[in-house]
């Protein structure tokens, strides 16, 4: 006799919502770091994500950048990362924003500066999301090759919400010329 499912639950597929968990959301980070090991801040910023924000499905290699709207000597390390979480974006933020502090971070009020660790949003599935504190996709996430170059190794085909482009389209249009050089560690 062959033995047919006849729920989901008994084939194996296990739905988040049956059990009164939400589903899991995917979204899209961008790390960098220009101060400090830059390596083994990332590195620590990947484990705490997971301990604490959801689990990470893919991840770029690393970049090295020039910094962006400030002068300073030290380039930045970057990295994409795909992760999947049940937070809501606030709480998502708040997550992020104790990891950078946890991470050395000091906030040193307005504009650009030097950073041991800096954790972008940049996509949220396909939500946007305009509040003072979080705006989703990232607004300036598409003048940037420093974004773009990381995030088009994992998310070629993921279209951006607002621009109704594929991170491809807009990693091919970016007319940023900021030097973006790729790491082999
Ligand atoms: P930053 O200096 O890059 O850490 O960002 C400064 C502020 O940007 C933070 O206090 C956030 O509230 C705000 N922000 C707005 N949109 C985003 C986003 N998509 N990802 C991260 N921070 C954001």
């Amino acid at each position: 006799m062959i033995y047919r499912p006849y729920r989901a639950y008994d084939a194996g597929i296990f739905i988040p919502e049956m059990r009164g968990f939400p589903a899991p959301s995917t979204l899209y980070l961008l790390l960098g770091s220009n101060r400090g090991d830059r390596i083994a801040l990332l590195q620590q910023a990947r484990e705490q994500l997971q301990q604490q924000a959801g689990h990470i499905i893919r991840q770029s290699p690393l970049y090295e950048s020039d910094p962006w709207g400030f002068a300073s000597p030290d380039r930045f390390l970057n990295q994409a990362l795909a992760m999947e979480t049940t937070l809501e974006p606030l709480p998502l933020l708040a997550v992020i924003q104790r990891i950078e502090t946890a991470l050395g971070r000091r906030r040193t009020g307005s504009g650009y500066a030097s950073r041991t660790m800096d954790i972008d949003i940049l996509l949220y599935g396909d939500r946007i999301i305009d509040s003072p504190f979080l705006t989703v996709p990232h607004s300036r996430m598409h003048e940037r090759a420093f974004v773009l170059r990381p995030l088009n190794d994992i998310a070629p085909e993921v279209i951006h919400p607002r621009l109704n482009q594929t991170i491809a389209a807009l990693t091919a249009a970016c007319s940023d010329t900021g030097k973006v050089d790729l790491i082999k560690i």
